[in-house]
């Protein structure tokens, strides 16, 4: 059985960081805030805002949810963000997505403070990603990645990596990331020739495809390190990754497994996102 790298211990040990940093901040009367914008009551919208909401409360970061109807127009909803980008007690913004067809999310990357813009939504922050530049802010999810691999010590330097997946929220940015641990990264996608043998061959294998079990035996061999982004529903009706967790767990050498795996990472990496932005917004050294 391939050693399980859960998800389980990682957020502890983030908060337990950035309580102290909250601790500084506050002792320097600075209190770090989230504001989370949700429009509509989307289930995975509100279970990921639950989770966010859970996380602040334990580090010391306050928070506030503005919500808005599902029809909320363009206009109305800019006005909203303008006074959140300016408002000088918030120091992070989480948009969930996809947004209603009405909105236009185009405009709005353009528009949300990039200083602010904790999960990665702003060109700004996908450009600072990719140019290695440590003021930006990675989506959490492509950081909470990092995270794993730093907290099971697993060194990515010199290493193959192979990310399935080439999406602005976690395929692109986690390639830059892992480049940026100077591992050397393989991206691919739909069109990708030679799917498996590529993975098979990869000493690190990310996998954020949005395919149920997708990835079986015949993706990885005894030396594979897995780590699964997906989320999804099989069959059954139940909550599983991209990896074919039964089929791949007695064959690699380390796994993540869905859930409790590099999802529960996510919220507080943006935790320390927010301490992050309040710190460069105060111009405190990180
Ligand atoms: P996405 O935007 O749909 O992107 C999927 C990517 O996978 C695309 O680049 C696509 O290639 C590629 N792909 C699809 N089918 C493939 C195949 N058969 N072979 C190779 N590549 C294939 O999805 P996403 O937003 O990146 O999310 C991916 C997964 O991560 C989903 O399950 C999502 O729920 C999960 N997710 C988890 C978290 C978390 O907190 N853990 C956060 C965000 C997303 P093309 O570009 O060629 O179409």
């Amino acid at each position: 059985m391939a050693k399980l790298l859960t998800g389980k211990r990682v957020p502890d040990k983030i908060t337990n960081e950035l309580k102290i940093e909250v601790k500084d901040l506050k002792d320097k009367e600075i209190f770090p805030k989230l504001s989370i914008l949700r429009v509509g009551s989307n289930p995975s919208d509100l279970a990921y805002e639950r989770g966010s909401l859970k996380r602040m409360k334990k580090c010391g970061i306050n928070t506030e949810v503005l919500e808005f109807s599902e029809d909320i127009n363009q206009k109305d909803f800019l006005k909203k963000l303008e006074e959140v980008n300016k408002d000088k007690e918030v120091h992070g913004i989480l948009i969930f997505r996809p947004l209603p067809k009405q909105l236009n999310e185009e405009e709005i990357k353009y528009f949300i403070s990039p200083e602010k813009d904790v999960d990665c939504l702003s060109t700004i922050n996908i450009g600072k990603v990719t140019e290695g530049d440590k003021t930006g802010f990675p989506p959490a999810t492509s950081a909470a990645v990092i995270e794993m691999l730093k907290y099971y010590d697993i060194s990515l330097e010199g290493k193959n990596a192979v990310v399935l997946g080439r999406s602005l929220v976690v395929g692109k940015p986690l390639s830059m990331l892992l480049l940026g641990e100077n591992a050397t990264t393989t991206i691919c996608h739909s069109r990708t020739r030679n799917l498996k043998e590529i993975s098979k061959n990869a000493d690190i294998l990310v996998t954020a495809v949005g395919k149920a079990k997708m990835v079986n035996k015949n993706y990885v061999s005894k030396n594979s390190i897995v780590l699964d982004v997906g989320i999804n529903v099989d069959n059954d009706g139940k909550l599983c990754g991209d990896v074919n967790f039964e089929e791949c767990k007695d064959i690699c050498s380390m796994i993540t497994p869905v859930p409790r795996g590099v999802g529960s990472v996510t919220t507080s990496v943006l935790a320390k996102h927010v301490i992050k932005a309040t710190k460069l917004l105060k111009n405190i050294e990180l």
